[in-house]
């Protein structure tokens, strides 16, 4: 007797399996189990996914919008100073709360493991108090990584880099960084040396916000790939974001990619956000500021969607639904081809499972049992529709349920229900 039994989805590489899941873990997935389960899910024409996970995020400021007042330019440095006022008026109950209402989003849409960055600037460290207490009480359905991040520099503040410390010390799991953010190129360079030689002596991954900016000159990604040589942490370093790659030299990107691949280092690009951030000193044309997602993945270099920010003093809007991620991603990066839609639903489950280290993933048997039950057929219509989530899995646990999309018409000589999936060819 299952605990659980999941019957006739079909998975994102289109073959139809039963799945069967005992206490946290899946039992057996076969084309057909004839088994008793205390409990059934009917998952037959609907796509069954192993779960969402968001590699970049920043859940102390989540669901802050409009606190103390807007973003009025809309660029990365308003984010930043808005931030720095609200960060010392917000209380740690107050954030605790605004991100547990924030993982319950991340919850009923399928989204079961999320690396956040945390704030590491404040001397009263009230950012990662909170998010360690978030970590504790969510961990029965998301797996929660967070990353010390000092917002306002490394060395930039007199105790950026004591602060970072004590938050690895109080049991943040990742090093941060945001060498572009430094007083100098010479201070990115440095830092990142520095955060590097930190995660090696920890034996922790660091994820660095890297040369989020327009200028082609910055170029600390170069240094990052060096760093993660020279200290042997090829595999457990990203770079977030590296938007200045858009605008870079061409010569100087074909000397550039190579590196990274040999240092092992993922991409983690976010383009809800840099849609809208980036180029915002452009007159016309007018820079879409998205990293080089294709080339970067052409050469091997592991590449995931990050959502990065909703309702926060960086983006106004946003759902916690990494399908509307992958949807923007799709477009700014004009990943049309069928394949490369396809890629781009892999990138939002199983790469990014990969890039934050995550263990026992996916749909097989021995992994931990989570999973999504999508209104959908398959991956590429999931991405154009971004569906109701029929059921979400977490763990052994049904967590969430959604009703199917679908739409009543009175229409004369017209069908009396519409759910808009794609015609199969
Ligand atoms: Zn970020």
């Amino acid at each position: 007797m299952f605990d659980l039994l999941v019957k006739g989805g079909t998975l994102p590489d289109g073959t139809v399996a039963d799945i069967a899941i005992t206490g946290d873990r899946i039992a057996e997935i076969a084309p057909k189990i004839e088994a008793e389960a205390r409990e059934v899910i009917d998952a037959t024409g609907d796509l069954v996914s192993p779960p969402f996970v968001d590699p970049h995020f920043h859940l102390d400021a989540t669901l802050s919008y409009g606190l103390p007042r807007v973003n009025a330019s809309g660029t990365l440095l308003e984010g930043i100073s808005l931030w720095g006022e609200l960060r010392e008026i917000a209380t740690v109950e107050e954030m605790v709360e605004r991100a547990l209402q924030y993982c319950d989003w991340a919850a009923s849409t399928g989204l079961l493991a999320i690396r956040s960055h945390v704030d590491t600037t404040p001397d009263h460290l009230n950012t990662v108090t909170a998010m360690l207490e978030v970590r504790e009480k969510v961990k029965d359905y998301i797996d929660l990584q967070l990353v010390a991040f000092p917002q306002d520099g490394l060395y930039r503040t007199p105790t950026g880099r004591e602060n970072l410390i004590r938050a690895l010390d109080m049991g943040v799991d990742v090093v941060g960084g945001i060498p572009h953010f430094e007083r100098t190129m010479a201070d990115g360079a440095e830092s990142l040396a520095d955060l590097c030689e930190i995660a090696a002596e920890r034996g922790l991954r660091v994820d660095i916000h890297c040369d989020e900016t327009d200028d082609p000159m910055s170029r600390h990604i170069e240094t990052l790939a060096f760093e993660t040589q020279r200290l042997g942490l090829q595999g457990r370093v990203a770079g977030s974001h590296l938007t200045s790659m858009h605008s870079m030299d061409n010569y100087y990107v074909s000397k550039l990619l190579p590196l990274i691949a040999e240092a092992g280092i993922s991409a983690i690009p976010n383009p809800l956000i840099n849609i809208v951030l980036q180029g915002r000193h452009d007159t016309f044309p007018k820079r879409r500021g998205l990293t080089r997602v294709k080339e970067m993945q052409a050469m091997g270099i592991p590449v995931g969607w990050g959502q990065d920010c909703v309702l926060d003093p960086w983006y106004s809007l946003g759902t916690a639904d990494m399908l509307d991620v992958a949807f923007m991603g799709m477009h700014v990066a004009q990943m049309t081809h069928p394949e490369e839609m396809a890629r781009c639903f892999t990138m939002v489950t199983e790469t990014n499972a990969q890039i934050i280290g995550l263990e026992d993933y996916g749909l097989k048997k021995g992994a931990k049992a989570s999973l999504v039950v999508l209104d959908a057929a398959r991956p590429v219509d999931a991405l154009r529709l971004r569906p109701a989530r029929l059921a979400v899995v977490s763990k052994g646990k049904v967590i969430a349920r959604a009703p199917r999309g679908d739409a009543g018409l009175s229409i004369p000589g017209r069908p009396e229900n519409v759910r808009r999936r794609a015609p199969r060819r």
